[in-house]
């Protein structure tokens, strides 16, 4: 275990402009109360959900409406009350096509009587705690979107078999540009943050906490200090590199401990959560809040005016961009999450998901595409990727339709980071060829 504090990294990666400026002043504001949500019964990896509710019922905030049996699964909840219009399918922020209930609320914004009652988490036992969590729809808000009981569960059943986990880690990096709501959620709730931490902690039995931030955050690394004094709590600065954020180098930055390739975090007896979902699971326990809303960042040089927006799960795209100013100029593309690792968008009506964490709108003059030209072999792509490929073989593999030597160089232990993308000087699709080569590689083996 490392027993440094600060500046704390992994081998490779890229330095970015991180371009938070525009928004990481900017307090959490409560977005406008959407006309329609429409909420995806798929919200996250595992099963989807089946609607509980049917056209033409009423509903109240928080009301579970979409649940499922399956291990890998988190239910749904409405945001809004109002009546239920229709189950059909949509896109959504995920860039997947999926049925959706569609809710026109009616602006009472009626709260189901669950809510609010609080629970002592001195009190609860590990039953009751994982019961809560399952119940109230809490997935990870980092991005990926796993369901969090049953990240806690399969660290659990770790523990069980001897492969204890010994290092739980709160993911506060934030390495994505642009990206400020898990800054404003670390500075504004710091508490509510540490307080989610010592839930997961009690869960699953450990001593010692780590929150890891990047140094371009220090104002949320004092507030974090502060509000862990007296706890068995450390919080770390990471230095501030693409892609800091992701979950297996957290783990070497702070343990040194490497996660096997193919393996999960759990191999390197560690668990990392993100600071929101420490935020949300703080809200479920304290307040029986399901998580039926988030905080986005709404920015870019396209949006009037960038904000970090606590927002209903459900609220189309245009409504939250509205509420920013509208677009500056005409946009050249709007993006769901971050530069790096976002989804480019299509129709201002698709709807946010609960792993939504941000909308960047990109002018035309950013989006201009440079010419592509041909590798020099300058090895930049290979010094930058944290997993140790080669991206320029893997790439020139898949653009070749050669998967299976696309294979053999590993193209599956790619984590689409981007970051050899963005390094190269010949401007190589690099990454989009190798996630092309995943898929290609993937399909051949159903
Ligand atoms: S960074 Fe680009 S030019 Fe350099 S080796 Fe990699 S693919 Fe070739
Ligand atoms: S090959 Fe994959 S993991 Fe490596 S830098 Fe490129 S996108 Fe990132």
């Amino acid at each position: 275990m490392s027993m440094r504090l600060d500046n704390l990294t992994f081998k490779g990666g890229v330095h970015v402009p991180d371009n938070k400026s525009m928004s990481s002043g900017k307090v959490i504001e409560k977005a406008r109360e959407p006309k329609t949500v429409y909420i995806s019964l798929q919200q996250h990896v595992g099963a989807p959900c089946e609607a509980i509710v049917k056209v033409g019922d009423k509903v109240k905030v928080g009301q579970k409406i979409g649940d499922s049996k399956a291990k890998v699964s988190a239910p749904v909840h409405s945001s809004v009350s109002g009546v239920v219009k229709s189950i059909t399918k949509r896109y959504t922020t995920a860039g997947v096509k999926v049925d959706c209930i569609e809710i026109e609320s009616d602006g009472l914004n009626e709260m189901d009587e669950s809510i609010g009652k609080k629970a002592e988490l001195d009190k609860l036992s590990k039953s009751e705690i994982i019961d809560i969590i399952r119940e109230s729809g809490i997935v990870g808000l980092g991005g990926a979107g796993y369901p969090l009981h049953s990240k806690l569960i399969t660290a659990e059943d770790c523990c069980a078999i001897g492969s204890s986990i010994e290092t739980l880690i709160l993911n506060g990096a934030e390495c994505e540009p642009y990206l400020t709501c898990d800054h404003r959620i670390m500075l504004e709730h710091p508490d509510k943050v540490v307080f989610g931490l010592e839930v997961m902690m009690k869960y699953l039995d450990i001593n010692e906490g780590y929150i890891a931030v990047e140094n371009n955050k220090m104002d949320a690394i004092e507030a974090l200090r502060n509000a862990s004094k007296d706890k068995n709590i450390k919080v770390v600065s990471l230095k501030t590199k693409f892609p800091q954020g992701d979950s297996y180098r957290i783990v070497d930055a702070v343990t040194g401990k490497k996660v096997p390739k193919g393996g999960r975090c759990n191999d390197a007896k560690s668990s990392v959560s993100n600071v929101h979902t420490a935020y949300a699971l703080a809200e479920a326990i304290l307040e029986n809040k399901p998580l039926y809303e988030r905080v986005i960042t709404v920015t870019g040089n396209g949006i009037k005016e960038p904000k970090n927006l606590l927002v209903k799960v459900g609220t189309t795209i245009g409504e939250i961009i509205e509420q920013c100013g509208g677009f500056n100029g005409k946009p050249g593309k709007i993006i769901a999450g971050g530069p790096m690792t976002g989804t480019a968008l299509f129709s201002l009506d698709t709807p946010i998901v609960k792993a939504t964490g941000g909308i960047l709108v990109l002018t035309e003059e950013e989006t201009r595409v440079e010419k592509v030209q041909s590798c020099i072999k300058c090895g930049k792509c290979v010094e930058v990727c944290p997993v140790y490929l080669e991206p320029l073989y893997i790439a020139a593999y898949a653009l070749k339709d050669n998967y299976d030597a696309a294979e053999r160089y590993d193209a599956l232990a790619c984590i689409s980071c981007g970051s050899c993308s963005y390094i190269c000087p010949s401007k190589r699709p690099l990454a989009e060829a190798i996630s092309h080569a995943k898929y290609e590689i993937k399909a051949r083996r159903k």
